[in-house]
């Protein structure tokens, strides 16, 4: 489906832009995916608004502008190897494949996994690689990594995920709130010669990160 056919396409875009979102890759990234694919089919006529959805297990599909901050803020170019920990649904995983040369994606519940893999095999994506486990752990066999993602609520700074970063690396990452625990800030994270910066780029909600394979599965 193409932005010109589907009004709600455009209209996701316009909200997008007015949010904020002037990177044109994420913004073409995003037009080029179709959420509807992503959305069990009680919600397929709510896919292109702007609102986080339920999938399984009580976990969800993010909220389109927070997708698309988190893309831009990453700035990922078809040079860099991505990790994404928390596949989810699988729609953030599509769009980092737009952009990115590589992405390894961890989702730590199987069947979520599962699904996930079909959509995006569906979608020709091949320049992925998945994994089932607890993704609070990285990758270390693949590590380092140009760019991480982590697309569910860290309890801290995520330092493991950081180390496994190249110089000059970014990740971005829901980081609970010391004063406020049901909200997050969302976290840039730059790797210097000498240490890390670190920029808050506004609050989030995410479902919090677990550790360990999902038991209910
Ligand atoms: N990016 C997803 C958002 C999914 S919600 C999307 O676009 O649909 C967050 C996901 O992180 C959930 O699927 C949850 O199971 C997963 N998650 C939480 N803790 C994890 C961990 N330690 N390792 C891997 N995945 C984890």
């Amino acid at each position: 489906m193409s932005s010109d056919s589907n009004p709600d396409i455009i209209k996701l875009i316009m909200t997008l832009r007015g949010g904020g979102i002037s990177d044109p890759a994420t913004l073409s990234a995003i037009e080029k995916t179709p959420r509807h694919h992503f959305v069990d089919a009680t919600f397929k006529d709510k896919a292109w608004e702007n609102r986080a959805l339920p999938i399984k297990f009580g976990q969800t599909i993010s909220q389109p502008l927070v997708v698309a901050l988190m893309t831009q803020a990453l700035r990922i170019d078809d040079r860099c190897k991505v990790l994404e920990v928390g596949t989810g649904s699988g729609y953030q995983t599509a769009i980092l494949c737009h952009l990115a040369r590589r992405v390894y994606t961890i989702e730590r519940y199987g069947s979520l996994l599962a699904e996930a893999e079909a959509r995006l095999q569906k979608l020709r994506h091949k320049n992925l690689v998945t994994r089932h486990g607890d993704g609070a752990l990285g990758w270390p066999e693949q590590a380092p990594f140009n760019r991480i993602i982590v697309t569910a609520a860290m309890k801290q700074r995520p330092d493991t995920l950081l180390g496994q970063l190249k110089d000059g690396g970014i990740m971005v990452a829901p980081v609970t709130r010391p004063q406020d625990r049901s909200c997050q800030e969302l976290m840039r994270y730059i790797v210097r010669p000498d240490g890390f910066e670190e920029e808050p780029l506004g609050g989030v909600r995410f479902v919090p990160v677990r550790s360990g394979l999902a038991k209910r599965d």
